[in-house]
């Protein structure tokens, strides 16, 4: 198996060629094709498995195959913790350089305004964690009305750390029609209830 026949294309493929990407893990081999074709996605996965490229690669592929919202951030990627959406959003800089896509990530315990700078400058695709961004919404310095994809990384962890509440907030600000991507390294009866309300024809997947 090669990333080449997974359906990515020339831009991805360098890089992952610079990156010394040799072949997809499984997650990857299996998620890749299925988030090209536009579907939601319901995954368990833990860390190491490859997972951020599993959804970062197919991600950006449709954001650069479609034309940018203005400003307006195209993809959301919630995860729960600051140091993951650092890590996120660095890797998807890192998979997009030969792709013309922004990346910024949002977090809390720091000072908003560098974060609302870099709204108004324009981003593709914001990495945050719940609450922050909802604090954003709350001032409104972050427009979602652009989003199509959404991806919960981590989701159980998430959910151990309270953000439902945030999660569900944020969740009515987004369009109504959108790619959804649930990936969680364990399934309480909550994700189950989460996944529900979420996810359209979801195929899942298992690694
Ligand atoms: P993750 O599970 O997303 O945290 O990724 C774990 C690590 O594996 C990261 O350091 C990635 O850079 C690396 N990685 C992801 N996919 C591949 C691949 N197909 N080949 C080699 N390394 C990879």
């Amino acid at each position: 198996m090669h990333f080449s026949d997974l359906g990515l294309d020339a831009g991805l493929l360098r890089t992952l060629a610079e990156e010394g990407y040799a072949a997809p893990t499984p997650i990857q081999a299996q998620a890749i094709p299925l988030v090209l074709a536009g579907r939601d996605l319901l995954a368990a996965a833990q860390t190491g498995t490859g997972k951020t490229a599993a959804f970062a690669l197919p991600l950006l592929q449709r954001l650069a195959a479609s034309p940018a919202a203005a400003r307006r951030p195209r993809a959301l990627v919630l995860v729960p913790t600051r140091e993951l959406a650092a890590q996120v959003a660095e890797a998807m800089r890192v998979y997009g350089r030969h792709l013309a896509l922004r990346v910024g990530e949002v977090y809390g315990g720091v000072g908003m305004q560098p974060q609302v700078e870099r709204f108004r400058r324009g981003l593709d695709v914001v990495v945050a964690t719940p609450g922050r961004l909802l604090d954003h919404l709350a001032q409104r310095t972050v427009d979602l009305s652009a989003i199509g994809i959404l991806v919960l990384d981590e989701a159980d962890r998430m959910l151990d750390m309270g953000f439902i509440r945030d999660i569900r907030k944020l969740l009515d600000a987004l369009p109504a029609r959108r790619q959804n991507l649930l990936f969680s390294a364990t399934f309480s009866d909550e994700i189950r209830a989460l996944a529900q309300g979420l996810l359209r024809d979801p195929a899942s997947i298992e690694v």
